[in-house]
């Protein structure tokens, strides 16, 4: 520990271990040892002792829509990036749709990275896209550095970004195959929304029947025949029907190489809830009910789904019309998703521990940066959130870093108060302070 210029100390550190009393040593941007809570300080080194507040590592989300540039109004680099810091995450990951370009060439991840190089607050990645079109495209962006691909199966919600039929998925995947690529996937299948009785207006009843769970669960179906036709890694994005689990199980079982997210949304939000008109709560696949969620809970216990991730999809607040059919679909969660896990988690009985292995370990091995993020481990980053775990706040929508203040979880009491975060070593948040930026734009390792 001689060489430490930091020692951050804690009764309650989240390490791969457990839950423990430790002093965390820091050197540069890196972890370099978790020692016990008492050890000296070396001479030299700054104490920051953080008492009872519980010393995570900072959080690594793998789908947010920054959507910058192009549509910046929606949210950007900056306001995503410091919404982000804000809430305990040190490392995001963004897709390529509804920024314009989508990232769906070299030349469009060239424009991206450049207009978030000066902006980012937390270090930021970056999912390519796979369209109708673009297969040539799919091993340069790879080469260029992106964490694998996007695809959606049924229409995206925007004009530039079009989906793929089960042919031009089978193309797509044979050639990220070729590479070892890993392909991520918005499974709903179009025929059987086409099917499904689309009725339009205020009722979120109506809303729910007309995204039913048999398109998530035939599109998942589809792909993981498919992932296993080609021996290809896919990642089933936003689970939210529950009625999928089994066949994900079944296909696990059968050596398909398939990992699932879901979102603080579907694990804290309920149908039975959502106001008619209030398409704040609008997301695709839908929020269900609340036997559905209990599921999805089960399955995050058992490991059938991986971990958990915001799919933050702001608009601006006049998209967010009163009528479900045509309002934006997206829910912005950003800087709120550790608290409203949390809460959800402790009131089952689950543990800090658990949410970050949610949220930070697995998300980090997803995207094959556990070996520097996701863990308060020698060697790792030293990215941290620290956490008032006790202490709660009701939401305000004007407190929000986000571009637009906007979010389904307004005037909800949540247990989780944010006190500090750092990025590599650097504290850039503070009771609401923040530095200048200090992220890195990351390339897959
Ligand atoms: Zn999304």
């Amino acid at each position: 520990m001689s060489e430490a210029e930091l020692v951050l100390r804690s009764t309650r550190v989240v390490t791969p271990d457990g839950i423990r009393a430790a002093s965390v040593a820091v050197t540069g941007e890196k972890i370099t040892a978790v020692l016990p809570h008492d050890a000296p300080v070396p001479a030299g080194a700054r104490l920051e002792d953080v008492g009872d507040h519980v010393v995570l590592p900072g959080l690594v989300d793998t789908h947010v829509h920054v959507n910058d540039p192009g549509r910046t109004e929606w949210e950007g680099f900056w306001t995503a990036t410091r919404a982000a810091a804000a809430g305990g995450i040190t490392t995001l990951v963004d897709m390529p749709l509804n920024s314009i370009p989508p990232t769906t060439t070299v030349d469009h991840l060239r424009t991206k990275r450049a207009v978030a190089a000066d902006k980012a607050h937390i270090d930021v990645g970056f999912w390519g896209g796979a369209l109708p079109d673009n297969v040539k495209d799919l091993r340069p962006l790879h080469e260029a550095g992106v964490f694998g691909f996007k695809a959606f199966l049924s229409p995206s919600g925007v004009d530039e970004f079009p989906h793929l039929d089960q042919e031009q998925l089978a193309r797509s995947l044979a050639e990220i195959a070729a590479f070892d690529g890993l392909l991520i996937v918005h499974a709903e299948d179009p025929h059987h929304l086409a099917a499904a009785p689309q009725q339009g207006g205020p009722r979120y009843s109506h809303f729910l029947a007309s995204r039913p769970r048999d398109a998530e669960d035939t599109a998942i179906a589809a792909l993981l025949a498919q992932a296993k036709r080609f021996d290809a890694r896919v990642h089933v994005l936003h689970l939210s029907s529950s009625d999928a689990l089994p066949l994900i199980a079944e296909a696990r079982a059968d050596g398909v190489r398939v990992t699932v997210e879901t979102c603080p949304h579907y694990l804290t939000l309920t149908a039975e809830e959502v106001p008619d008109g209030a398409s704040e709560f609008k997301c695709c696949p839908p929020i269900r009910e609340a036997a559905n969620q209990d599921l999805l809970w089960q399955a995050l216990a058992d490991g059938t789904v991986d971990c958990v991730v915001t799919d933050h999809s702001p608009s601006t607040a006049d998209l967010k019309t009163d009528d479900f059919a045509t309002a934006w679909g997206g829910i912005a969660g950003l800087q709120l998703s550790l608290p409203a896990m949390w809460t959800a988690a402790r009131a089952r009985g689950l543990g800090l521990e658990d949410v970050v292995r949610w949220m930070s370990a697995r998300t980090a091995r997803l995207v094959g940066l556990d070996a520097r993020k996701g863990a308060v481990a020698p060697g790792h980053d030293a990215d941290f959130a620290v956490l008032a775990p006790d202490e709660t706040f009701t939401v305000d929508p004007a407190a929000l870093q986000h571009r637009n203040r906007v979010t389904a979880y307004a005037g909800k009491t949540l247990y989780g108060v944010v006190k500090s975060t750092w990025l590599r070593g650097t504290r850039i948040v503070a009771d609401g302070a923040f530095t200048e930026p200090k992220g890195q734009l990351l390339d897959r390792a």
